[in-house]
């Protein structure tokens, strides 16, 4: 019998009524609806207004005020005719969060009327203030202006929720002297960048049509569902998102049972009920599953530009987030909410392309297209093999760490995966005796005799960070609660770098006498020698790899957040980003201050609740338990019975040693020292962590010893298998 609190936490569950399953309405009638689409501009603009935005959005260029005052009066007549009596410009700071602020449409007559109002101005600018963001001391509050601005490319839309409609502007968040004081600045000015140095590369490459080139985002993400009347006993899942203690339930995802089987009735509903708000908002959800932990769920949509793929990304968090609320469950985006089964990722797809040469990543069938094929993806090779620290960097957090590195998701050893098939064809380029042959003799070196490569080649590595999935890369090691901007700002950067020198290559190299093919093959070989060591088919949890990858290979092994933010202030980091106008030393610096301090906070809050959870929880349940034990040694002796005290000795030497330790957490909380977030990260790693997870084994111990009627967290058992 669970204890009264658990108990009636239960009968809540089994006594939920159903949620009704959303009505069927079809996909022509849900799709976009509530987004200003283009299709929507063009109807409202008078014809060349509609011509100027659209040629704002797709080439880039400055917006005029004129035409941004038809957007506006369009926009608002269409926000408000479906009852949106507020717009909010809406952005991404450096948290993972999204952040918006509200203003009605609202202007006050002098005559005691009121009018809507919105100009081109009000929708192309804003000055939020956001003084409170962490913005790692590029602004001091006393001159905290912070202006947001329309982000073109990205459509506005209707955020609906139960407590009305907003008319939401997607917008970049910057200081009053030009800093990005957000995440969708660079990840625009990264994509500008790759679109520079792509464009440079297919120029040299004989192309002359050239469109405007992107790179693209398609982002799986995983998460649990928990009934959310457990929430309320969990202080530590409310406040951190995973458990700080519980001990693992006898049957977890051993028998691999839960993994794609069929949905639970209850969630599938509320599937259903998040697809259609996204098909709403124009967000292509496209896959979804069960994951292979109990309560765990994936949504995958279909991929988009990088820039519109990030912003609906966070609408897919968001909506996960508040649709499972009306179905009484609390969906957790940590990526570790539960010790012991699997956690929670979320892979990036990525690629670049444009509308002129497709997919710039795809192997394709000609051998000119090949070339074309190889020099980009070795540039790729290239530049993870120079920034794979970096690239552990961006997806460092408090709650990542507890995934990377265990054996469920990628090691944080950043390396390459591309597959038998393509692995071969460098591996033959890297060894071709290009020093014997020219020009002629190059071709059978690769391009001739490249095989077509099949579009989904049938092996696929899940144990690498970083893997070729026949069209795209798969970056695997982002975690399911953070914003994909990072990894994708840093994967365009370190491209775009990298193309660059694969351009100055070509041209030295045929300035010099060598033909085109020679060139590209001379470059794709240098960077097969030079970097080929990032490249690793096998796998890739294996302790053999921990050490071949680190003493042969010399690629870095870097476990935690501690280790590897301050790869972000590295001078060949500041080189790259501020060499590709990606990000200042300023505004590089402050995220490594911001990102640090985050970590420090999250463990703090962390080790504070753990505290409070075991003093104030844990330890009054296992003296109350160790009465009733003391009771029954008295009746034992009472009733003339040889007394059994191994079981009493052992709860109560647990429970004095727990409180030990919790006087040496208290302590070390107190001693984070101050100066500089370097090293009160790694007080944190190395003190605190190691110090909370004694704490929760011994607890955990002691769940599985002390009588369930006096246990008051809600067990494992209970949190993963209520539905
Ligand atoms: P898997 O689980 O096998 O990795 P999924 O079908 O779940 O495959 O996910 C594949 C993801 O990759 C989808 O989001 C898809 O849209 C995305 N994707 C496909 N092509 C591209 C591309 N060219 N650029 C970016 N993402 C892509
Ligand atoms: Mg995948």
């Amino acid at each position: 019998m669970p204890s009264p609190n658990r108990f009636s936490a239960i009968q809540q569950i089994a006594g939920r009524p159903p949620v009704p399953t959303p009505e069927v309405e079809s996909l022509e009638s849900l799709w976009a609806r509530d987004v200003f689409t283009l299709a929507k501009m063009k109807d409202a603009l008078p014809k060349a207004a509609f011509k100027s935005i659209q040629r704002t959005i797709r080439d880039g260029g400055k917006l005029d005020l004129s035409v941004a005052d038809m957007v506006a009066q369009a926009m608002k007549d269409w926000a408000m005719n479906r009852g949106a009596l507020y717009y909010a410009h809406v952005f991404y700071p450096l948290t993972s969060l999204t952040a918006e602020k509200h203003d009605g449409f609202i202007v006050p007559q002098g005559d005691g009327t009121a009018l809507a109002e919105f100009s081109g101005k009000l929708l192309v600018q804003g000055e939020p203030d956001g003084s409170s963001f962490p913005n790692g001391g590029i602004r001091t509050t006393f001159e905290a202006r912070g202006y947001t601005a329309w982000d073109v490319t990205s459509p506005a839309y209707l955020m609906e929720t139960e407590n009305g409609i907003t008319l939401c502007i997607p917008t970049v968040f910057v200081s009053w002297t030009g800093e990005a004081l957000d995440k969708k600045t660079p990840l625009l000015r990264s994509n500008a960048t790759l679109n520079k140095q792509a464009q440079r590369l297919l120029r040299l490459l004989g192309e002359e049509t050239i469109a405007p080139i992107n790179s693209s985002c398609g982002a799986e993400q995983e998460y649990f569902l928990v009934d959310s009347a457990f929430l309320p006993l969990r202080q530590d899942l409310m406040l951190t998102g995973r458990t700080l203690l519980g001990a693992p339930s006898a049957k977890g995802q051993q028998f691999d049972d839960h993994y794609f089987g069929a949905i639970p009735e209850r969630v599938q509903v509320f599937m259903q009920d998040v697809e259609h708000r996204l098909y709403r908002l124009g967000i292509p959800a496209k896959t979804r599953h069960n994951e292979v932990a109990p309560g765990q769920f994936e949504i995958a949509p279909y991929f988009e530009a990088a820039n519109v793929a990030t912003d609906h990304q966070q609408l897919i968090m968001t909506v996960l987030k508040n649709t499972a609320k009306k179905h009484g469950f609390t969906c957790l985006l940590h990526e570790k909410p539960f010790e012991g089964i699997n956690g929670s990722g979320k892979h990036v797809n990525w690629s670049l392309g444009n509308s002129s040469q497709g997919n710039l990543l795809d192997p394709g069938k000609t051998p000119h297209e090949n070339m074309q094929f190889l020099l980009f993806c070795a540039a790729v090779i290239r530049g993870v093999h120079l920034y794979g620290p970096l690239m552990r960097a961006v997806i460092a957090s408090a709650s990542n760490d507890h995934r990377l590195g265990a054996n469920e998701a990628p090691p944080a050893i950043i390396s390459v995966y591309l597959g038998s098939q393509l692995e071969d064809v460098f591996n033959q380029i890297r060894a071709g005796d290009l020093k014997a042959s020219t020009d002629g003799g190059l071709m059978s070196l690769g391009i001739d005799t490249l095989p077509e490569f099949p579009k989904d080649p049938g092996d696929r590595n899940r144990t690498s960070p970083f893997a070729f999935t026949g069209n795209r890369f798969e970056f695997r090691a982002v975690g399911s609660g953070q914003s994909v901007a990072g990894p994708l700002i840093a994967l365009n950067t370190l491209l775009s770098d990298s193309i660059s020198w694969v351009c100055d290559q070509l041209e030295s190299r045929m300035a010099g006498g060598a033909t085109l093919d020679a060139a590209a093959m001379g470059t794709i070989q240098q960077i097969m020698n030079e970097h080929g060591a990032v490249v690793f088919g096998g796998d890739g949890y294996s302790e053999a790899w921990h050490r071949m990858a680190v003493e042969e290979r010399h690629l870095e092994n870097l476990p935690t957040t501690a280790d590897s933010l301050p790869v972000l202030t590295r001078p060949q980091v500041r080189d790259l980003f501020d060499r590709m106008g990606v990000l200042s030393p300023v505004e590089l610096e402050s995220r490594f201050e911001v990102y640090g301090e985050q970590y420090v906070l999250a463990i703090e809050v962390e080790a504070k609740v753990l505290l409070r959870m075991t003093r104030t929880q844990v330890y009054p349940a296992v003296m109350e338990y160790l009465d009733a034990l003391a009771q029954s040694l008295r009746d034992q002796e009472y009733l003339g019975l040889p007394p059994d005290r191994s079981s009493a000795g052992k709860v109560a030497q647990l429970n004095q040693s727990l409180l030990a330790e919790c006087a040496a957490l208290e302590s070390a909380i107190a001693e984070t020292p101050e100066d500089g977030v370097e090293a009160s990260m790694r007080h944190c790693a190395d003190v605190i962590l190691p110090l909370m997870t004694r704490i929760r084994e011994a607890v955990d111990g002691l769940e599985i010893i002390v009588a369930d009627d006096l246990w008051p967290l809600p067990t494992y058992q209970e949190m993963l298998f209520s539905r």
